[in-house]
């Protein structure tokens, strides 16, 4: 790494204590911007390093609700703005037990660089809370959703920040945020979150985008090998939003989805993932995806076990952060492994993305392939702001067209580097060139 990366490395690290996962956000893009710096030194002179890594706006605050049996439960929330020099901050609020500001603060930094590859006018911003939504009732979910809104409200705007779904926020907690919004600020700002139901100002594909978007994205790598998805037998990881729309768009391109998951273990179907059951048991009954197992003869479950223990020629992870090792990597390339396309943010180590690059697996990061969704949310905004509803069709060509556009940006700035089929050097440099002109453009702000 260049000196003048590794001294502002240095400087994040020990600025950040104990923020592990931004630590390897942070270490994973500045790898790749050592060429950029040495053809553009402005971006050294104006310190754009040092102000991209650090947020432009913080805020921590206590979510307090009662539980059904009326004890008080206190949570934490968050929200990190982190850059605003495209757009106005955009990103999703994140549910899970792990989350801490450093995983917030990995997911914003990585929004970033995402939401400039889409080539839609927003900035990145991520939140969300240490909040567990398993096992808790819909009661207590729709109450913590309008305490966490009664302090965020007062943050966001549609010109300000947009907030949308990730890990345990889905279209009924969007629901619950929105009409809290809407009844503190007595106003119908559609513009104000993403991910709503399409009856009330959501839009079409946006539920599909992002699982879509990685599929289109890994269908069009392949091409570059001359290959296709058609008979690839495909592993995913995950049964939520991502993970479900992954198989399905897998599925349409002719691709056999074997296996997918949840946190607790693991399904095969060698005849193929029926998705119907699939969605009855994770999105109907909110069940884990054991019940799948148990439905379907000739499935079996895997308890407490990774799904890269199925052979797979195409890899999805979508499911979480650091999911994918360097074990499960070695072993799934020597099975035959040909592509990964990564549907969750940062799922796949640094050392097992080092031994998908050194064994020419094709592998696409999530900053790029898993953009179709805040691209889409993107386009929820333009319908919000002119007030109209596009068909799914016209918002479906519209998202496949932008994922074809950040696969060949990615590739082409590769090519550009250097190093041609590198799509993580490629999705970095193109999409940090972009925020940093418009950080220079904008001034010492
Ligand atoms: P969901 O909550 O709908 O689903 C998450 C899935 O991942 C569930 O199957 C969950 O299992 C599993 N999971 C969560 N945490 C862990 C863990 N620690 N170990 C193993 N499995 C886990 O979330 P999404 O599908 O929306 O998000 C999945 C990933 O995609 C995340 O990384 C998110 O940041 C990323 N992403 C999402 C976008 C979106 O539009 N929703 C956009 C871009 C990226 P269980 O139910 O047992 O917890």
């Amino acid at each position: 790494m260049q000196v003048q990366l590794e001294r502002v490395l240095e400087q994040v690290l020990a600025r950040n204590p104990g923020e592990r996962e931004f630590h390897q956000a942070v270490t994973e893009v500045f790898e790749s911007l050592g060429p950029v710096l040495e053809r553009n030194p402005q971006y050294v002179d104006a310190a754009v390093l040092e102000r991209l890594c650090e947020p432009e706006r913080q805020i921590i605050f206590r979510v307090p609700w009662v539980d059904d049996a009326g004890q008080v439960r206190i949570n934490r929330g968050f929200r990190v703005e982190f850059n605003s020099a495209l757009g106005p901050f955009k990103g999703g609020l994140r549910f899970h037990p792990s989350v801490y500001l450093g995983i917030v603060k990995f997911l914003g930094f990585e929004q970033v660089f995402k939401n400039s590859l889409t080539g839609m006018p927003i900035g990145g911003a991520k939140g969300g809370s240490d909040f567990d939504p398993r096992g808790r009732s819909a009661g207590e979910v729709m109450r913590f959703c309008q305490s966490f809104m009664t302090e965020l409200y007062r943050h966001i705007g549609e010109y300000t920040d947009v907030p949308a779904g990730d890990i345990g926020v889905g279209g009924r907690e969007i629901g619950w945020l929105f009409g809290q919004y809407k009844r503190i600020t007595n106003r119908y700002e559609s513009g104000v979150i993403t991910g709503k139901g399409v009856t009330w100002g959501g839009s079409l594909v946006r539920t599909e985008a992002t699982g879509y978007g990685t599929v289109l994205f890994a269908e069009r790598m392949l091409a570059t090998r001359g290959l296709g998805l058609d008979g690839m037998r495909v592993v995913v990881s995950g049964s939520g939003n991502v993970a479900i729309h992954a198989i399905e768009k897998a599925q349409a391109l002719g691709g056999h989805v074997v296996a997918c998951s949840d946190s607790l273990g693991y399904v095969v179907d060698e005849a193929g993932i029926d998705l119907e059951v699939l969605r009855q048991v994770r999105d109907v009954e909110r069940l884990p995806v054991e019940q799948y197992a148990a439905r379907r003869s000739g499935a079996h479950y895997v308890p407490s076990a990774r799904v890269w223990q199925v052979d797979a020629q195409v890899a999805l992870p979508c499911a979480t952060q650091n999911e994918l090792d360097e074990t499960d990597v070695k072993r799934l390339v020597e099975s035959g492994l040909l592509a990964v396309a990564e549907g969750a943010n940062m799922p796949t180590t640094p050392e097992a993305v080092a031994l998908l690059q050194s064994a020419g697996v094709l592998y696409a990061p999530g900053k790029a392939a898993n953009a179709g969704g805040v691209a889409t949310s993107a386009l929820e905004m333009q319908q919000n702001a002119s007030r109209d509803a596009w068909s799914f069709e016209h918002t479906e060509e519209r998202l496949a067209g932008i994922m074809a556009r950040i696969h060949d940006s990615c590739a082409e700035t590769a090519e550009e580097y250097g190093d041609p089929g590198n799509y993580v050097l490629g999705a970095n440099i193109a999409g940090f060139t972009k925020v940093a002109d418009a950080m220079l453009a904008l001034g010492v702000v």
